[in-house]
């Protein structure tokens, strides 16, 4: 970094700055754990999310797609688990009234994870340490369970509750059986969606990573519960490579060990071949977006949620915060299906053709955050560099390497000056270009050098200009974000 403050802050900055992402509604003061996207936040928003659906469900013969309900009925979340135990530990200062989340207290004054730990095991750590309110150092009242489900009532009476989604997944598990139905797949198939969800969080914190208000894309996929090894397509990413970082190299203070898949297969450190080809796959995507710095992390045996066997976070090496999760991938097994049949006396069990059994089917599930992946998206892309300003003076400038596919202005065109019909053959080219991509901007506004310092800021790969040679023989120069290199070529070669 060339600039003093933190490469986060930097980020979020820039974030706030150019209108990517900021907190929400700031009119009316701050709104803690909710924000807004800009014109930039929200086309990089939509190419990630394409990316995406287009990777994961379109791309697949094996996968459907749902947009279902953010309200829903009060009984999916009795029947899921959610109403009795989606807490989280909050403690309150005795003296200044801050609230925190327990867990992420003990980790900051300790650095030491105790993700998932019982509230019992949190009040041990909380009176031996003799932690008290990092705000004020007033006294900590007991850790309790605080329900993070946001609560709202329907209709005209109060009576009629429901809750706002915390995941999207449970919406998938209560219309699995009907979509298996008419979307005529055989198991193994996914039902993907990519949505909203609501998580009243104690202490929303580190920007958009940890909101009250985000969007997650998550797949359910639906494999016959003695078939979790039967995975045709895992040949494909044996061979591939992560770094994997198991319950035992956490215990040991270590990042992890890098094997291929194959071996983690083998050595039993993932149990279940679906299980890996979904972890195998969702590092290809992000690799394709240019996100490489992962580790793939174990959950420990005392951090398991209460509806999962095994589950394994995608951890990214954050600059300040090391590594933390950035998405999930769980195997709940039968849990969901098996509890909402309960809850509804509906039975939830599907005809395997391959088998000729009725099965209730066991779920992989990859559970990925929109908001948190951009964020890390932008932390990854941003670069310092030193340069000059338009009189010759120092300056840092600030280039976002945004991968290419996501950038939300893939290409602008700029008039070298508004004069000699430069400007007029700058918008004749900008129109034809508009029509291959949307997406693409003109700019005429300000110094030349101003104009790419704004691009390399909002992450466009390249920036064409019109100059006087332009007027004569129709070529143009077309300048490279990263490298900064110019080319000529001819205006009609452009692809965007
Ligand atoms: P964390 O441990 O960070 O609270 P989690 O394990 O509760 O996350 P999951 O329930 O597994 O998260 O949700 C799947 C994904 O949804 C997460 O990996 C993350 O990308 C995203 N996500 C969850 N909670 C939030 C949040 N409050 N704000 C933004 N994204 C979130």
């Amino acid at each position: 970094m060339v600039s003093k403050e933190s490469k986060t802050q930097a980020v979020i900055n820039l974030c706030q700055r150019r209108g990517f992402v900021f907190p929400a509604g700031d009119l009316y003061g701050s709104f803690a754990g909710f924000f807004d996207y800009g014109p930039l936040g929200v086309e990089l928003k939509r190419n990630v999310q394409a990316s995406w659906w287009n990777r994961f469900v379109l791309g697949r013969e094996d996968m459907l797609g749902l947009d279902g309900a953010v309200l829903t009925h009060p009984r999916i979340w009795k029947a899921s688990g959610h109403v009795d135990a989606f807490n989280d530990p909050l403690v309150q200062c005795k003296k200044c009234k801050h609230r925190f989340r327990a867990d992420h207290l003990i980790e900051e004054e300790l650095k030491e994870s105790v993700d998932g730990i019982s509230e019992e095991k949190l009040n041990a750590f909380l009176s031996e340490h003799k932690l008290v309110c990092p705000d004020c150092k007033g006294a900590l009242s007991e850790a309790k369970n605080f329900n993070l489900m946001f609560k709202t009532s329907v209709g005209a009476t109060e009576d009629n509750y429901a809750y706002l989604r915390p995941e999207t997944a449970q919406v998938i598990f209560t219309n699995f059986k009907y979509l298996h139905q008419i979307g005529r797949k055989q198991l193994p198939f996914g039902i993907a969606q990519a949505g909203r969800s609501f998580r009243n969080e104690i202490s929303p914190r580190n920007f958009v990573f940890r909101g009250r208000e985000f969007e997650q894309m998550e797949i359910e996929f639906f494999v016959h519960p003695d078939k979790l090894d039967d995975c045709p397509d895992f040949d494909a990413v044996s061979k591939r490579k992560a770094l994997f970082c198991t319950e035992k190299h956490q215990k040991d203070g270590e990042d992890g060990q890098k094997m291929t898949f194959g071996d983690a297969i083998k050595k039993k450190i993932v149990q279940t071949k679906w299980h890996a080809y979904w972890l195998a796959e969702a590092l290809d995507w992000f690799a394709s977006l240019g996100l490489t710095k992962l580790r793939l992390r174990q959950h420990r045996s005392d951090e398991l949620s209460h509806y999962a066997k095994e589950t394994w976070d995608v951890e990214y090496d954050y600059p300040e915060w090391g590594w933390k999760e950035l998405m999930g991938i769980a195997n709940r097994t039968d849990f969901d299906l098996k509890q909402h049949s309960k809850e509804s006396g509906k039975e939830l069990a599907v005809f395997d053709e391959s088998t000729k059994q009725k099965v209730v089917p066991h779920v992989i599930e990859p559970s990925f955050g929109l908001d948190r992946l951009l964020f890390t998206l932008l932390l990854d892309a941003f670069t310092e560099k030193k340069g000059k300003d338009d009189s010759g003076k120092e300056e840092t400038k600030v280039l976002l390497k945004l991968h290419e596919s996501i950038a939300p202005v893939p290409l602008a065109v700029f008039p070298l000056m508004k004069k000699d019909g430069l400007a007029e053959k700058a918008w004749e080219i900008y129109v034809k270009l508009k029509k291959q991509n949307p997406a693409i901007v003109y700019d005429e506004s300000g110094s030349i050098g101003k104009r790419y310092a704004r691009m390399d800021e909002a992450g466009t790969p390249k920036c064409v200009t019109v100059d006087h040679q332009t007027l004569q023989d129709g070529t143009v120069t077309i300048r490279d974000r990263d490298s900064g290199e110019q080319k000529r070529v001819k205006s009609d070669s452009i692809k965007t």
